[in-house]
């Protein structure tokens, strides 16, 4: 493991992104929000994705520069189409929407559709926070198949993540911000390469038997072969047996299907995320003045539960990440040597010479 200092991998993937065709301001944007979820501990949404994210935009799978176009403004009720532009530019812009639109009406109902990926989902639950709003977010990833049903052994869903934003009254706030695979699938690329093993029953063969081996997402790796999860026999599982398996359907149902942005199951067309967002303004629907004090009581009394292992303690959701954040903003991000070089790799690429890289890495 390698540790690179925050502002120097920002001004490195802000380069990257603007050698490799995106505006400034769209390249600075995709450097912080993939250097936020390194910052957050989500390495699988960080920094990795540089080189795949430059392959997609150079294949057109992913362009540069676009916004929102809306499909239907009905106040409160909002379907945006994010024209297959990066999901760190559409992704933000709709949620900015949703936040003003929940300001002005109390609540508001977001459908992005088509969105390139929107990386750590948790940041829209965060910029609703910010506004003092209530989020509920559910993204399906329409062309991207990896994932089991309960009971099932063939592939039906993506990893599909959930985030729920709630306001504190502090600077701890609830964000529970999950796939709702039993892991992500970053998780079992890591596994794939030597690191981390994933638990068992992670992944399942396709005779059905539980597994965790990564063979099954990607196939035979042995002969050096890029990992690509279309390739193995198995299928990834979802947590939490069949309530989990549950959770992943409802978000192709709304992130998919009642956004229009299209269920996992269609295979052409480009790989994209569909959100369905519901953004709530407490300040406008709490009649009693209670909400808050409520919810600040309560997560302290969470936090206070005895602790099984007094070492961890009893954590709120976001607890984990925020303590993440001080520790990487200090000390850096931590890197493997794969993952650096490969973004190193991606930098020449698009024609940064070493003495640039330099000077944007000192
Ligand atoms: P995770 O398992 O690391 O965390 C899930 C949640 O559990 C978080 O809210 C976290 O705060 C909470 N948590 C963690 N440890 C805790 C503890 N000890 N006590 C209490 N709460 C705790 O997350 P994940 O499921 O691996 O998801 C990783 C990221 O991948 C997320 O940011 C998600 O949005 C993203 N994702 C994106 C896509 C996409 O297509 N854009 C697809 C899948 C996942």
């Amino acid at each position: 493991m390698i540790r690179v200092q925050l502002d120097a991998m920002r001004r490195l993937v802000t380069a990257i992104f603007g050698r490799a065709g995106c505006p400034a301001d769209e390249a600075e944007r995709i450097a912080y929000y993939l250097t936020t979820a390194n910052l957050t501990g989500h390495d699988s949404h960080g920094v990795i994705r540089v080189p795949r994210y430059v392959d997609w935009l150079e294949q057109g799978y992913v362009l540069a520069g676009k916004q929102v176009a809306t499909v239907l403004d009905g106040g409160s009720l909002l379907v945006l189409d994010g024209q297959h532009g990066f999901g760190q530019s559409v992704g933000p812009e709709a949620c900015a929407l949703g936040c003003e639109r929940a300001r002005s009406n109390g609540v508001a109902v977001v459908a992005l559709r088509n969105a390139g990926h929107l990386g750590r989902i948790g940041d829209f639950a965060e910029m609703a926070i910010a506004d003092g709003l209530v989020s509920l977010h559910f993204v399906n990833v329409f062309g991207s198949l990896l994932v089991a049903p309960f009971g099932g052994k063939e592939r039906r869903f993506s990893t599909n993540p959930i985030a729920i934003g709630v306001p504190t009254g502090d600077d701890r706030p609830f964000v529970l911000d999950m796939a709702t695979a039993l892991v992500a699938e970053g998780k079992v690329l890591v596994a794939s390469q030597g690191g981390k093993p994933v638990p068992k029953g992670a992944l399942v063969s396709a005779a059905g038997e539980l597994s965790d081996d990564p063979a099954e997402l990607y196939g035979d790796l042995s002969g050096g072969a890029y990992p690509d999860p279309r390739r193995g026999p198995g299928a990834m599982r979802a947590f939490g047996d069949h309530k989990g398996s549950g959770l992943a359907l409802a978000c192709d149902l709304l992130g998919g299907a009642l956004s229009g942005s299209g269920i996992t199951r269609k295979l052409e067309g480009r790989v994209h995320n569909g959100m369905f967002s519901i953004y709530v303004d407490p300040r406008r629907l709490d009649t009693e003045r209670t909400f808050a004090a409520d919810v600040m009581d309560y997560v302290e009394w969470i936090r206070g539960c005895a602790p099984i292992d007094t070492q961890a303690g009893v954590l709120i959701p976001g607890d984990k990440e925020r303590q993440t954040r001080a520790e990487r903003t200090a000390e850096g991000l931590p890197l493997t040597e794969t993952t650096w070089s490969a973004i190193l790799q991606t930098a020449r690429r698009v024609g940064l010479d070493e003495a640039g890289i330099g000077a944007l890495t000192a």
